[in-house]
């Protein structure tokens, strides 16, 4: 990005790689395909010998380029997919009592495969929406949020045992009950930062009936629909919708969205504030789009063709993200309502509704507990995960040049200011946010976390071997960051000559 020295697919224009000069960009020159733990160890070992910075790469969905790095040695998880395990009786590592059931699964394992091959079985997992994210990569590491957050709680409350290996080149477990600092960092903490991932093990829940609703239409009122969505957003939380809802820049407005414990009566009710509104504001012109049915189980759920579409579209394009957990508090008296509603109509937006504030965490796991994870704790009181999204077109020239791209970074970080006024002290979601969030400790840890965190990382990892941008013990100046874009913080006047002097630089000094 820094240097535009591209050859990059586009979803859209294959061709576009064809007659270029192509340098290696952020990409590793070497891979190592990991088969095994032994392999991992094998390349770890070969890193800390010749001291070559290591990358650590999956599926490659990350949105901030942190499962890849210039010249360093990449290792590759993504065909480590043994068959799932699952154990009806499932007693993690150092505990001396059964958890429940439980599947195991690889390194790259995806989502969607993985739904597939549960169905049947009785059981269901809580994974991401995507359907080619992986569940025990960056997924996981970022705390992970599924249509089934809101009943069953994120990836990270879901973990029961993890396998790694350490920088050093120890094999080894980590659960609630032995290792608990590592099972802290790795669920939360971040991804590629204190060992490779070998296999996760996940509670099962038992499979059932879900209500589906996908509603939809251009409303003429873009304030009265912004003050419904943002009234109702308690309930339809505590009701145990997971899934999403927003209005776009042209009044379009949609809500997505699943249910595992309402019945189809019970969920008409819940939605009834909405779908009343967009009955008595359809016209033919602009009709109202109404789906609420009733689907027998969890895979069924993953079928829907409208997720599907929406799923489908990220699919080959270049977009990037800013986040903010928008506390239940803001939304509990009349003058917060409205702030957040003056912030949203004065631009379009989505929210993704899988936050777990209405799932009720163990004891254990609360903050301070054996069980705790190293998310911030703005993930517990949240009602919304609220982003917005840029997207650009890698086949055009004009949109791929670092300037536009470091005015669009910079835009999509500024975008949420007027969200983070208005919920102070809460947080991002790291594996969905502003790729230059400012203050990012607080924002996707809290200085406490962040504290015990680079801890943890120095012990196991002293010297760096390990490393992405912005994650726990990221040194701001290392070359493997080289080619992030100089934004916000760096260059606030991005008319300024600052940029030309960095991009001067860039060329003139290194291969980025
Ligand atoms: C289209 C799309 C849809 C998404 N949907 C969701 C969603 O529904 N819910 C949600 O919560 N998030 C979602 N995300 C965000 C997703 O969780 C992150 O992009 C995540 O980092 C992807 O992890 P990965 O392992 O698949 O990707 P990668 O890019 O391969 O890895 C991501 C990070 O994890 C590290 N990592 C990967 N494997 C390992 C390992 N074995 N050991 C240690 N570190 C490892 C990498 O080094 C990197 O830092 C989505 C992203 C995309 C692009």
């Amino acid at each position: 990005m820094a240097q535009n020295r591209r050859c990059t697919l586009s979803a859209n224009v294959r061709s576009n790689v064809t007659n270029q000069i192509c340098h290696q960009g952020t990409v590793p020159d070497y891979y190592i395909e990991a088969r095994s733990a032994e392999d991992i160890q094998l390349g770890l070992r070969f890193a800390r010998e010749h001291k070559i910075p290591v990358t650590i790469k999956n599926t490659g969905h990350d949105y901030k380029g942190r499962s890849t790095g210039p010249n360093t040695l990449a290792i590759w998880t993504k065909n480590m997919v043994p068959d799932l395990d699952i154990n009806e009786n499932f007693t993690p590592e150092g505990c001396d009592a059964s958890v429940g059931p439980a599947v195991t699964y690889g390194a790259g394992q995806t989502t969607r495969d993985m739904y597939q091959k549960l169905d049947g079985t009785g059981y269901m997992a809580v994974g991401g929406s995507c359907t080619t994210v992986g569940v025990a990569g960056g997924w996981l590491a970022g705390g992970g949020h599924s249509i089934l957050t809101p009943t069953f709680g994120l990836g990270v409350d879901n973990a029961l045992q993890i396998r790694v290996v350490l920088p050093n080149g120890t094999y080894t477990t980590a659960s609630r009950c032995q290792n608990q600092d590592l099972f802290f960092a790795l669920r939360g903490g971040g991804g590629g930062t204190y060992g490779v991932v070998t296999e996760v093990t996940s509670k099962l829940h038992k499979d059932r009936q879900f209500t589906y609703a996908f509603l939809s239409m251009t409303v003429p009122d873009l304030r009265k629909i912004n003050e419904i969505m943002v009234a109702n957003a308690e309930r339809w939380a505590d009701d145990g919708w997971g899934g999403l809802y927003g209005v776009d820049d042209n009044n379009g407005s949609v809500f997505l969205a699943f249910n595992p414990t309402l019945s189809l009566e019970e969920s008409k009710e819940s939605l009834k504030g909405l779908t009343d509104y967009f009955e008595s504001v359809q016209t033919d012109a602009a009709p109202f789009t109404a789906k609420i049915i009733t689907l027998a189980n969890h895979w069924e759920a993953q079928n829907q063709a409208e997720l599907l579409s929406f799923l489908g579209s990220e699919a080959g394009i270049s977009l990037t993200r800013s986040s903010r957990l928008v506390p239940r508090d803001n939304f509990q008296t009349p003058e917060g309502q409205k702030a957040i509603v003056d912030v949203l109509v004065a631009k379009g937006w989505a929210s993704v509704l899988g936050t777990p504030t209405a799932f009720e965490l163990p004891a254990s796991d609360l903050p301070g507990g054996p069980g705790e994870s190293a998310l911030t704790a703005a993930w517990r009181n949240a009602l919304w995960h609220f982003t917005y999204t840029s997207v650009w077109d890698q086949a055009d020239p004009a949109a791929v040049e670092p300037k536009v791209l470091s005015t669009m970074f910079t835009q999509i970080s500024k975008d949420m200011d007027p969200m983070r006024a208005i919920t102070p002290g809460a947080g991002a979601y790291a594996s969905e946010g502003d790729v230059y969030e400012p203050d990012h400790i607080r924002s996707f840890w809290g200085q406490k976390n962040y504290d015990r965190l680079l801890k943890i990382k120095r012990e196991l990892d002293p010297d760096n071997l390990l490393s992405c941008f912005t994650c726990v013990g990221y040194e701001e100046d290392n070359e493997r960051h080289r080619c992030y874009l100089p934004v916000r913080s760096e260059t606030p006047d991005l008319t300024s000559t600052v940029v030309d002097d960095f991009m001067h630089n860039l060329v003139e000094n290194i291969d980025c």
